[in-house]
């Protein structure tokens, strides 16, 4: 495999480009611009797992040039939140981005996507920034406002036509798809499912801070949803929670939320009425915070998924 240094600002590693900052990523992506080929970007925070390599591969099949980011951007991480003991390997993490077809891994630093005087914030409001993790209580709206503002800035220097998330982050998925709205992002927005383990824990970077035993735990939290969804089905969406809070206090788990929503809006949901339901949780395990979501779907109340709402 052909590897550089990866002080290089350029580094090819097979057909790979490490790009440091937006004016080698904006060099390298203007042929393929004036050829008018599409470009797929995924925004990382890198320590990649299967759940970002689905969104990669989705991307290498549908478009012509596949732009990956890795960027722990500081600004959605609160006061006393693991922005220092972030999961960081950049190696490993441009082999894998290789192995999954990416031509482009814009990877700039702190200092070159926040230069000295930057004072522009990009914020979603309302329900959708302000509930679930947005409560003040939780991480908070400047959650939201960091991811919206650093997606923004994404979204302008790479120029994608596609952009993809994961459903594992569902509010993070919606706040985005209204922020391209609002902002008449020429962009589409791909939504794709959970990547889970075998025994049903969402995959996340966060998951390496689980002791073996935390670990055993946190499948409480699919649990829960699933409990949720098969109650929900046969009588109400009150008792579903009712049962989903059972399964986590079994495992001595106390969510910060398990709450029932309209997908789309975030609104408060009573009852199955006919909209997708978007059934999301947060909790703390051991030393990480975890956050997990199921779709009950309008069409068929008995189907229960991790799936996006298309
Ligand atoms: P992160 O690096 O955690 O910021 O995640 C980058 C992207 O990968 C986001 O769009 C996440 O929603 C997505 N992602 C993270 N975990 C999963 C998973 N288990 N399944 C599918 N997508 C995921």
């Amino acid at each position: 495999m052909n590897f550089v240094r990866l002080a290089d600002p350029v580094l090819a590693q097979g057909d790979l480009k490490l790009l440091r900052d937006k004016a080698e990523l904006c060099a390298a992506l203007e042929p393929a611009r004036r050829e008018g080929r599409t470009i797929g970007l995924v925004p990382t925070m890198g320590a990649l797992h299967e759940g970002h390599l689905s969104l990669l591969r989705a991307a290498r099949a549908e478009c012509d040039v596949v732009v990956m980011s890795l960027f722990v951007n500081p600004t959605q991480f609160g006061e006393g939140e693991d922005l220092d003991r972030y999961p960081r390997d950049e190696q490993r993490d441009l082999r894998l981005a290789a192995g999954a077809g990416v031509d482009f891994l814009y990877a700039p630093s702190a200092d070159s996507v926040y230069p000295d005087g930057f004072s522009t914030q990009v914020e979603v409001e309302g329900e959708l920034t302000g509930a679930l993790d947005g409560d003040p209580g939780r991480r908070g709206r400047e959650h939201f406002r960091g991811v919206t503002t650093v997606v923004a800035k994404l979204f302008n220097s790479v120029g994608p036509d596609i952009a993809y998330f994961g459903q594992k982050d569902a509010q993070q998925a919606a706040v985005i798809r209204r922020m391209a709205a609002d902002l008449d992002f020429p962009v589409r927005i791909e939504v794709l499912p959970t990547v889970r383990e075998a025994d049903g824990l969402a995959m996340s970077s966060r998951n390496a801070y689980l002791s073996p035993e935390d670990r055993e735990r946190a499948t409480a939290l699919s649990r829960a949803l699933r409990a949720v969804g098969e109650t929900a089905r046969a009588g109400s969406l009150a008792d579903g929670l009712e049962h989903g809070r059972r399964v986590l206090d079994e495992a001595d788990i106390e969510a910060e939320y398990l709450e029932a929503r309209d997908a789309e809006r975030l609104t408060p949901a009573v009852e199955l009425n006919g909209r997708p339901i978007l059934v999301a949780v947060a909790a703390r395990v051991g030393d990480a915070r975890l956050i997990d979501n199921v779709l009950i779907r309008p069409s068929d109340p008995t189907s229960i998924s991790s799936d996006h709402e298309s």
